[in-house]
């Protein structure tokens, strides 16, 4: 059954702030409502499993990976009518175009993605994302310095705070995230 009217929801927050976990919870209730559903994310998140959207708690769902968002309209069915996309900051700009055109058509697109990267800063195309929204749930993770609501994703590399010049990606270093409130988020560096 196509809905009358199309409309974009956004998830966001930091990492570890469950927005894998709703956007799966959102599209299984569109299921049991017998909708049409289809996944995208983006190809490269590796993440897990290449061609599932995967929370960190363990749950997946089937995700059709897309070097460009430009792809969708191979992908798409007719008669879709829910389309889920998932670490959507590591879409190119064109991504609120192909959303507006979705919702034009019908479509309800729900949209997962990290508010901001690992300096504080807007992430890609995600301040778009939540302007063009008709609703956006802002989620938090929990801090593990001290236990408060983390609203910031830490990065970490060889165990100390990425500085807010280092590279995206360091070759032979180990790197990993933590969620993080304001006071225990560290970006050495940051330009005053
Ligand atoms: P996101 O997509 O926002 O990165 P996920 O949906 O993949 O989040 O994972 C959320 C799950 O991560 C939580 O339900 C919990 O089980 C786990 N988790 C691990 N560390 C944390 C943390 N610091 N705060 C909250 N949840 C955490």
């Amino acid at each position: 059954m196509r809905h009358l009217q199309g409309r974009v929801e956004v998830i966001t927050g930091p990492m570890f702030s469950g927005k894998t976990e709703e956007l799966i919870r959102r599209l299984r209730r569109a299921m049991i409502a017998r909708q049409k559903v289809q996944v995208f994310k983006p190809s490269l998140d590796k993440r897990y499993a290449e061609e599932a959207v995967a929370s960190h708690a363990g749950m997946a769902f089937e995700a059709v990976p897309l070097e460009h968002i430009g792809q969708i309209w191979e992908h798409l069915d007719d008669d879709t009518t829910v389309v889920g996309l998932d670490e959507a900051q590591f879409f190119s700009p064109e991504v609120t175009a192909v959303v507006q055109r979705l919702a034009e058509r019908g479509i309800r697109v729900i949209i997962a993605g990290l508010d901001m990267d690992f300096r504080g800063e807007p992430f890609g195309p995600m301040p778009a994302l939540l302007a063009q929204a008709d609703r956006v749930d802002k989620l938090q993770a929990i801090c593990v310095v001290c236990g408060f609501p983390a609203t910031r994703s830490q990065r970490l590399i060889d165990g100390q705070p990425a500085r807010y010049d280092d590279p995206v990606v360091i070759v032979g270093a180990s790197e990993m995230y933590e969620a993080r409130c304001r006071e225990h988020h560290e970006v050495p560096g940051y330009p005053a």
